[in-house]
């Protein structure tokens, strides 16, 4: 039989907008995006509960993320990874802090040796 018809994804002009229907998951979302995404949606309720309510629920969200990494489907790892993410957003948010700041140092390679791929001695092997 047929695999039945698949919507092909679609781009508006804006660039960042390229829907993923395939996948069920809507559009591209960029990190300081996600954050104003989470602010909107989340963003009265989580300042209500606070920063270390945010906490608390990212930490168990990581536990989730780790117990799907180990033995869970890659579609539970991809719900898993949008929570974690999606809480790390609330965070910047309430911190006021921008995401895509924090990951622009990564930008131009590894932040200790400046290299790409990084060249530092492998801390965990010593
Ligand atoms: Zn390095």
């Amino acid at each position: 039989m047929a695999a039945s018809p698949r919507p092909e994804p679609t781009r508006t002009p804006g660039a960042d907008r390229e829907l993923r229907v395939d996948r069920g998951y809507r559009r591209r979302v960029h990190l300081d995006e996600l954050t104003e995404l989470m602010a909107t949606t989340y963003g009265d309720r989580d300042s209500e509960r606070g920063l270390a309510s945010t906490i608390a629920w990212l930490t168990e969200e990581m536990g989730e993320l780790a117990q799907a990494v180990r033995k869970g489907t890659r579609e539970q790892q991809l719900h898993e990874l949008g929570d974690v993410l999606a809480w790390i957003a609330s965070l910047a948010s309430q911190l006021g802090l921008s995401m895509d700041e924090a990951v622009s140092r990564y930008a131009s390679g590894c932040p200790a040796c400046g290299e790409t791929p990084c060249r530092c001695p492998d801390m965990a092997l010593s």
